[in-house]
């Protein structure tokens, strides 16, 4: 097991000459190990920022320009749009898409989420591609266990490693893995001179559970079909969007009063926001997203608990 080295500081050389490492803001080594094992996964270089929005701010103001558009994914993670809203006194531009289809003209960064959080859309990747600004797909939902962007021409992955990556709920970190070493020193710089940097006990976390994140999402993956396919049959269940890969669906119910009385009716599963961890949780995404949702909208992240015990819970929640 890697070693935690939380030190900021390591002596220069015999020589007086920096090493790799000198002061933790630059790098550190709990930190590069664990950029070294995403790398690997997403087949690139990756660099670790202290949250996903964190990784979303960095990216952006390092690769963007004051009047620069981005083509937004519609329907994906509403808190990407609030980080991009915070930006705008900067000049930053945001025009949402359908991300099904080919981005628009005039952008200078596309932005697909894979699949969409929570609408569960997966984004037209060879579209995307054909596309002449730079392609980023934040893939925290499909994890590299079921998608590896950047084989399919994508230039930049994003994950929220505070989802499935860490996966205990206990990690917040965000991930930027870049097809070209060159973007990626380009961003490495910028993270250091900005101060964007991720703490070595978080990378040490998430070293710990990459190590599990395979056996996880593939049972995650079994489970979430598995209560897909029952919850489509419930009478009071209506849309179910759960796009065939992944431990996160969504569902919609009646309305806002019927969500509010599952959500708060789970015995197993815990009523709480987030997703990607090993315990199950359920929501009402109307109370952070307003209208861009059904009023009875709710999003179920499945865990590693039974699923039989899961779909119990969900029916006695339901009826
Ligand atoms: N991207 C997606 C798809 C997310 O679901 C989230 C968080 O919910 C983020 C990015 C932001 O990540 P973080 O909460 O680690 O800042």
């Amino acid at each position: 097991m890697e070693p935690l080295d939380r030190s900021t500081i390591w002596p220069y050389d015999e020589q007086g000459e920096a090493r790799e490492f000198h002061y933790q803001r630059f790098g550190n080594p709990t930190v590069a190990a664990a950029e070294a094992a995403l790398g690997e996964l997403d087949g690139g270089t990756a660099l670790l920022f202290p949250s996903g929005a964190g990784a979303t701010t960095a990216l952006v103001l390092s690769l963007l320009e004051p009047g620069d558009a981005i083509a937004l994914a519609a329907g994906g993670y509403y808190g990407t749009g609030v980080t991009f809203a915070a930006l705008e006194p900067w000049g930053i531009r945001v025009v949402e898409f359908d991300q099904t289809g080919p981005p628009p003209n005039g952008v200078q960064l596309v932005w697909l989420e894979a699949p969409s959080n929570p609408y569960l859309t997966m984004p037209d990747l060879e579209a995307a591609a054909a596309h002449s600004a730079p392609v980023l797909v934040d893939a925290t939902v499909a994890t590299p266990v079921h998608l590896r962007p950047l084989e399919h021409d994508a230039d930049f992955v994003l994950h929220s490693a505070t989802k499935y990556l860490a996966g205990h709920d206990d990690a917040l970190l965000g991930v930027v893995v870049c097809r070209e070493a060159a973007a990626a020193e380009e961003l490495r710089s910028f993270r250091g001179r900005t101060g964007i940097v991720a703490s070595p006990d978080a990378a040490w976390l998430l070293l710990r559970s990459l190590k599990t994140l395979d056996a996880r999402v593939r049972r995650q993956t079994e489970t979430a079909a598995f209560l897909a396919e029952r919850l489509r049959t419930h009478p009071a269940v209506g849309i179910v969007r759960y796009p065939g890969l992944g431990g996160l669906l969504s569902f919609d119910v009646a309305d806002a009063e019927a969500a509010r009385k599952v959500e708060t009716s789970t015995r197993v599963i815990v009523n709480a926001t987030s997703l990607g961890g090993v315990t199950s949780l359920i929501e009402s995404r109307r109370r952070w997203e307003g209208d861009r949702v059904p009023p009875g909208l709710l999003r179920l992240s499945v865990g590693l608990e039974d699923p039989e015990t899961l779909w119990d819970d969900l029916e006695q929640a339901l009826a």
